[in-house]
Protein backbone atom coordinates (compact mmCIF):
# COMPACT_ATOMS: atom_id res chain seq x y z
CA UNK A 1 0.00 0.00 0.00
CA UNK A 2 2.49 2.48 1.06
CA UNK A 3 4.58 1.89 -2.44
CA UNK A 4 1.50 3.15 -4.44
CA UNK A 5 1.05 5.21 -2.44
CA UNK A 6 4.02 7.57 -2.33
CA UNK A 7 4.86 8.47 -5.80
CA UNK A 8 1.06 9.78 -5.74
CA UNK A 9 1.39 11.91 -3.14
CA UNK A 10 4.98 13.39 -4.49
CA UNK A 11 2.88 14.55 -7.73
CA UNK A 12 0.56 15.69 -5.62
CA UNK A 13 3.08 18.18 -3.73
CA UNK A 14 4.73 18.83 -6.75
CA UNK A 15 1.67 20.02 -8.64
CA UNK A 16 0.71 22.12 -5.63
CA UNK A 17 4.10 23.98 -5.24
CA UNK A 18 4.10 24.53 -9.08
CA UNK A 19 0.77 26.14 -8.55
CA UNK A 20 1.89 28.27 -5.68
CA UNK A 21 5.06 29.51 -7.23
CA UNK A 22 3.66 30.27 -10.53
CA UNK A 23 0.72 31.74 -10.16
CA UNK A 24 0.77 35.32 -10.93
CA UNK A 25 0.55 38.20 -8.28
CA UNK A 26 -2.85 39.20 -7.74
CA UNK A 27 -3.15 42.69 -9.48
CA UNK A 28 -5.02 45.65 -7.93
CA UNK A 29 -8.57 46.11 -9.35
CA UNK A 30 -8.90 49.35 -10.90
CA UNK A 31 -12.34 51.43 -10.29
CA UNK A 32 -13.31 51.34 -14.04
CA UNK A 33 -13.15 47.54 -13.58
CA UNK A 34 -14.94 47.06 -10.27
CA UNK A 35 -17.26 49.21 -12.13
CA UNK A 36 -17.74 47.04 -15.03
CA UNK A 37 -17.74 43.98 -12.67
CA UNK A 38 -21.18 45.34 -11.13
CA UNK A 39 -22.81 46.51 -13.81
CA UNK A 40 -22.14 43.08 -15.62
CA UNK A 41 -23.35 41.09 -12.53
CA UNK A 42 -26.53 43.02 -11.94
CA UNK A 43 -27.32 43.12 -15.54
CA UNK A 44 -27.16 39.12 -15.30
CA UNK A 45 -29.44 38.88 -12.23
CA UNK A 46 -32.07 40.60 -14.41
CA UNK A 47 -31.73 37.83 -16.31
CA UNK A 48 -33.26 35.32 -14.36
CA UNK A 49 -36.46 36.93 -14.79
CA UNK A 50 -38.80 34.71 -17.32
CA UNK A 51 -40.04 38.38 -18.63
CA UNK A 52 -36.90 40.22 -19.57
CA UNK A 53 -36.40 40.63 -23.18
CA UNK A 54 -32.51 40.90 -24.33
CA UNK A 55 -33.82 44.03 -26.69
CA UNK A 56 -34.57 45.82 -23.92
CA UNK A 57 -31.16 45.32 -21.75
CA UNK A 58 -30.10 49.25 -22.46
CA UNK A 59 -33.76 50.51 -21.47
CA UNK A 60 -33.56 48.46 -18.89
CA UNK A 61 -30.01 49.97 -17.49
CA UNK A 62 -31.00 53.46 -17.97
CA UNK A 63 -34.44 53.39 -16.42
CA UNK A 64 -32.81 51.56 -13.53
CA UNK A 65 -30.42 54.23 -13.23
CA UNK A 66 -33.37 56.91 -13.19
CA UNK A 67 -35.85 54.57 -10.45
CA UNK A 68 -33.20 53.61 -7.90
CA UNK A 69 -35.37 52.14 -5.40
CA UNK A 70 -37.77 50.30 -7.85
CA UNK A 71 -37.19 46.50 -7.30
CA UNK A 72 -35.57 44.51 -10.93
CA UNK A 73 -38.85 43.03 -11.11
CA UNK A 74 -40.68 46.37 -11.56
CA UNK A 75 -37.96 47.62 -13.98
CA UNK A 76 -38.48 45.04 -16.07
CA UNK A 77 -41.87 44.88 -16.19
CA UNK A 78 -42.28 48.91 -16.25
CA UNK A 79 -40.08 49.07 -19.50
CA UNK A 80 -41.73 46.02 -20.89
CA UNK A 81 -44.73 48.39 -20.91
CA UNK A 82 -43.24 51.30 -22.27
CA UNK A 83 -43.20 53.71 -18.96
CA UNK A 84 -39.39 54.33 -19.78
CA UNK A 85 -40.87 56.50 -23.11
CA UNK A 86 -43.79 59.30 -22.64
CA UNK A 87 -46.78 57.95 -22.93
CA UNK A 88 -48.22 57.07 -26.84
CA UNK A 89 -44.39 56.81 -27.69
CA UNK A 90 -43.24 53.27 -29.59
CA UNK A 91 -47.32 52.16 -29.97
CA UNK A 92 -47.65 48.81 -31.29
CA UNK A 93 -50.98 46.72 -32.37
CA UNK A 94 -52.25 45.26 -29.44
CA UNK A 95 -51.73 41.55 -30.04
CA UNK A 96 -53.98 38.42 -28.86
CA UNK A 97 -57.25 40.18 -30.28
CA UNK A 98 -60.30 38.82 -29.75
CA UNK A 99 -59.08 37.00 -27.00
CA UNK A 100 -59.81 38.34 -23.19
CA UNK A 101 -56.09 39.06 -23.10
CA UNK A 102 -55.95 41.63 -25.41
CA UNK A 103 -53.81 44.80 -23.52
CA UNK A 104 -55.12 48.10 -24.83
CA UNK A 105 -53.71 51.13 -23.32
CA UNK A 106 -51.18 53.62 -23.96
CA UNK A 107 -48.67 52.05 -25.68
CA UNK A 108 -50.85 49.04 -27.64
CA UNK A 109 -53.51 50.04 -29.28
CA UNK A 110 -56.33 48.46 -32.02
CA UNK A 111 -56.65 49.83 -35.72
CA UNK A 112 -58.84 51.85 -36.59
CA UNK A 113 -61.38 49.21 -38.49
CA UNK A 114 -60.65 46.65 -35.45
CA UNK A 115 -64.32 45.73 -34.73
CA UNK A 116 -64.34 42.32 -32.15
CA UNK A 117 -66.26 39.49 -32.75
CA UNK A 118 -69.34 38.45 -31.15
CA UNK A 119 -70.65 41.46 -29.88
CA UNK A 120 -73.99 41.23 -28.70
CA UNK A 121 -76.66 44.19 -26.94
CA UNK A 122 -77.25 43.97 -23.43
CA UNK A 123 -81.25 43.91 -22.64
CA UNK A 124 -81.89 46.96 -20.97
CA UNK A 125 -82.67 44.78 -17.79
CA UNK A 126 -78.86 44.98 -17.39
CA UNK A 127 -78.37 47.84 -19.18
CA UNK A 128 -79.05 51.40 -20.06
CA UNK A 129 -79.65 50.60 -23.34
CA UNK A 130 -77.87 50.13 -26.88
CA UNK A 131 -74.47 48.52 -25.16
CA UNK A 132 -72.52 45.86 -26.68
CA UNK A 133 -70.17 43.67 -24.92
CA UNK A 134 -68.43 40.49 -26.53
CA UNK A 135 -70.56 37.64 -25.76
CA UNK A 136 -68.41 35.70 -23.38
CA UNK A 137 -68.05 39.20 -21.52
CA UNK A 138 -71.57 39.56 -21.77
CA UNK A 139 -73.04 36.25 -20.49
CA UNK A 140 -70.80 37.22 -17.76
CA UNK A 141 -72.04 40.38 -16.56
CA UNK A 142 -75.84 39.48 -17.20
CA UNK A 143 -74.71 36.30 -14.25
CA UNK A 144 -73.04 38.81 -12.40
CA UNK A 145 -76.02 41.43 -12.18
CA UNK A 146 -78.84 38.45 -11.46
CA UNK A 147 -76.36 37.58 -8.45
CA UNK A 148 -75.91 40.89 -7.44
CA UNK A 149 -79.80 41.48 -7.18
CA UNK A 150 -80.38 38.38 -5.11
CA UNK A 151 -78.93 40.81 -2.62
CA UNK A 152 -80.99 44.01 -3.61
CA UNK A 153 -77.89 45.85 -5.22
CA UNK A 154 -78.67 47.30 -8.63
CA UNK A 155 -75.78 47.43 -11.18
CA UNK A 156 -76.09 48.12 -15.08
CA UNK A 157 -73.98 48.96 -17.60
CA UNK A 158 -73.70 52.35 -18.71
CA UNK A 159 -71.61 52.16 -21.36
CA UNK A 160 -68.97 49.41 -22.86
CA UNK A 161 -68.06 48.87 -26.81
CA UNK A 162 -67.22 51.82 -28.27
CA UNK A 163 -66.08 52.03 -31.63
CA UNK A 164 -62.82 54.33 -32.88
CA UNK A 165 -64.93 57.23 -34.23
CA UNK A 166 -66.74 57.12 -31.11
CA UNK A 167 -63.79 57.78 -28.96
CA UNK A 168 -62.29 59.81 -31.82
CA UNK A 169 -65.17 62.53 -31.24
CA UNK A 170 -65.39 61.64 -27.40
CA UNK A 171 -61.71 62.63 -26.86
CA UNK A 172 -62.00 65.70 -29.08
CA UNK A 173 -64.76 67.13 -26.87
CA UNK A 174 -62.45 66.35 -23.45
CA UNK A 175 -59.83 68.33 -25.12
CA UNK A 176 -61.55 70.93 -26.28
CA UNK A 177 -63.15 71.13 -23.03
CA UNK A 178 -59.88 70.85 -20.88
CA UNK A 179 -56.95 70.53 -22.96
CA UNK A 180 -55.04 68.02 -23.98
CA UNK A 181 -52.91 67.15 -21.15
CA UNK A 182 -55.95 67.10 -18.40
CA UNK A 183 -57.92 65.11 -21.03
CA UNK A 184 -55.09 62.43 -21.28
CA UNK A 185 -55.20 61.57 -17.68
CA UNK A 186 -59.14 60.09 -17.96
CA UNK A 187 -59.90 60.09 -21.95
CA UNK A 188 -58.08 57.58 -23.90
CA UNK A 189 -57.12 58.46 -27.52
CA UNK A 190 -58.65 56.64 -30.72
CA UNK A 191 -57.80 53.43 -31.28
CA UNK A 192 -56.03 53.52 -27.10
CA UNK A 193 -59.50 52.96 -25.37
CA UNK A 194 -59.87 49.82 -23.61
CA UNK A 195 -63.56 50.27 -24.66
CA UNK A 196 -62.57 49.19 -28.26
CA UNK A 197 -61.65 45.89 -26.96
CA UNK A 198 -65.45 45.23 -26.49
CA UNK A 199 -64.59 43.38 -23.10
CA UNK A 200 -64.52 46.88 -21.08
CA UNK A 201 -67.60 48.16 -19.07
CA UNK A 202 -68.52 51.15 -17.07
CA UNK A 203 -71.34 50.50 -14.55
CA UNK A 204 -73.60 52.42 -12.01
CA UNK A 205 -76.26 51.59 -9.72
CA UNK A 206 -78.91 53.58 -11.51
CA UNK A 207 -79.24 55.99 -8.60
CA UNK A 208 -75.30 58.02 -7.66
CA UNK A 209 -73.45 58.94 -10.43
CA UNK A 210 -71.01 56.65 -11.64
CA UNK A 211 -68.04 59.47 -10.59
CA UNK A 212 -69.03 58.44 -6.92
CA UNK A 213 -69.29 54.46 -7.76
CA UNK A 214 -66.94 53.40 -4.49
CA UNK A 215 -68.77 55.53 -2.27
CA UNK A 216 -72.43 52.27 -2.81
CA UNK A 217 -73.27 49.28 -1.75
CA UNK A 218 -72.67 47.85 -5.34
CA UNK A 219 -69.00 48.58 -5.41
CA UNK A 220 -68.35 47.21 -2.15
CA UNK A 221 -69.45 43.98 -3.94
CA UNK A 222 -68.22 44.18 -6.38
CA UNK A 223 -65.03 44.31 -4.94
CA UNK A 224 -65.32 41.16 -3.05
CA UNK A 225 -67.19 39.03 -5.90
CA UNK A 226 -66.17 40.62 -9.63
CA UNK A 227 -63.34 37.56 -10.28
CA UNK A 228 -65.76 35.55 -10.27
CA UNK A 229 -66.97 36.33 -12.77
CA UNK A 230 -64.09 37.45 -15.07
CA UNK A 231 -64.03 40.98 -13.81
CA UNK A 232 -60.54 43.56 -12.73
CA UNK A 233 -60.69 46.73 -11.77
CA UNK A 234 -58.86 47.93 -14.93
CA UNK A 235 -58.06 51.62 -13.58
CA UNK A 236 -57.06 51.21 -9.79
CA UNK A 237 -56.11 53.73 -7.06
CA UNK A 238 -52.45 54.24 -6.33
CA UNK A 239 -51.79 52.79 -9.97
CA UNK A 240 -52.38 56.11 -12.00
CA UNK A 241 -48.11 55.98 -13.05
CA UNK A 242 -48.90 52.51 -14.76
CA UNK A 243 -52.25 52.14 -16.08
CA UNK A 244 -51.80 56.21 -17.00
CA UNK A 245 -55.19 56.77 -16.08
CA UNK A 246 -56.55 58.74 -13.33
CA UNK A 247 -58.83 55.93 -11.09
CA UNK A 248 -62.01 54.81 -11.97
CA UNK A 249 -63.87 52.66 -9.53
CA UNK A 250 -67.02 52.50 -12.14
CA UNK A 251 -64.83 50.76 -14.95
CA UNK A 252 -63.82 46.59 -15.26
CA UNK A 253 -62.63 45.27 -17.80
CA UNK A 254 -63.34 41.19 -18.70
CA UNK A 255 -60.75 38.89 -18.63
CA UNK A 256 -62.07 35.72 -17.33
CA UNK A 257 -62.14 33.92 -14.19
CA UNK A 258 -58.97 32.49 -13.85
CA UNK A 259 -56.76 35.51 -14.36
CA UNK A 260 -59.04 37.86 -12.50
CA UNK A 261 -58.52 36.22 -9.40
CA UNK A 262 -54.34 36.04 -10.03
CA UNK A 263 -55.13 39.86 -10.57
CA UNK A 264 -56.58 40.39 -7.60
CA UNK A 265 -54.90 38.18 -5.58
CA UNK A 266 -51.43 39.56 -6.72
CA UNK A 267 -52.65 43.10 -6.45
CA UNK A 268 -51.03 44.31 -10.25
CA UNK A 269 -52.76 46.12 -12.62
CA UNK A 270 -53.68 43.79 -15.81
CA UNK A 271 -50.84 45.70 -17.87
CA UNK A 272 -47.93 44.67 -15.31
CA UNK A 273 -49.95 41.24 -15.15
CA UNK A 274 -50.05 40.74 -18.96
CA UNK A 275 -45.98 41.61 -18.81
CA UNK A 276 -45.13 39.06 -16.25
CA UNK A 277 -47.39 35.97 -17.01
CA UNK A 278 -49.29 36.52 -20.68
CA UNK A 279 -46.83 38.26 -22.78
CA UNK A 280 -44.32 35.76 -24.45
ZN1 LIG B 1 -64.64 53.12 -19.04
Amino acid sequence: MKKVFLPFAIIFLLLFLSLFLFSKPKEEETKEEKKEKIEKKQENTMKKYSFYKSENESRYLAYKQKNKTLSEEDIIVRVNIGLDQPYYTNTQEAPLLNTPYTLVNKYYYLREDFLPDNLEELSEEYSKGGIYLVKEARDAFVNLVIDAKKENLTIRAISAYRGYTYQENLYHNYVLQDGIELADTYSARPGFSDHQTGLAVDIDNAVVNYNNFDTTKEFTWMMEHMEDYGFILRYPKGKENITGYRYESWHYRYVGCDIAKKIKASGLTFDEYYMKYIDS
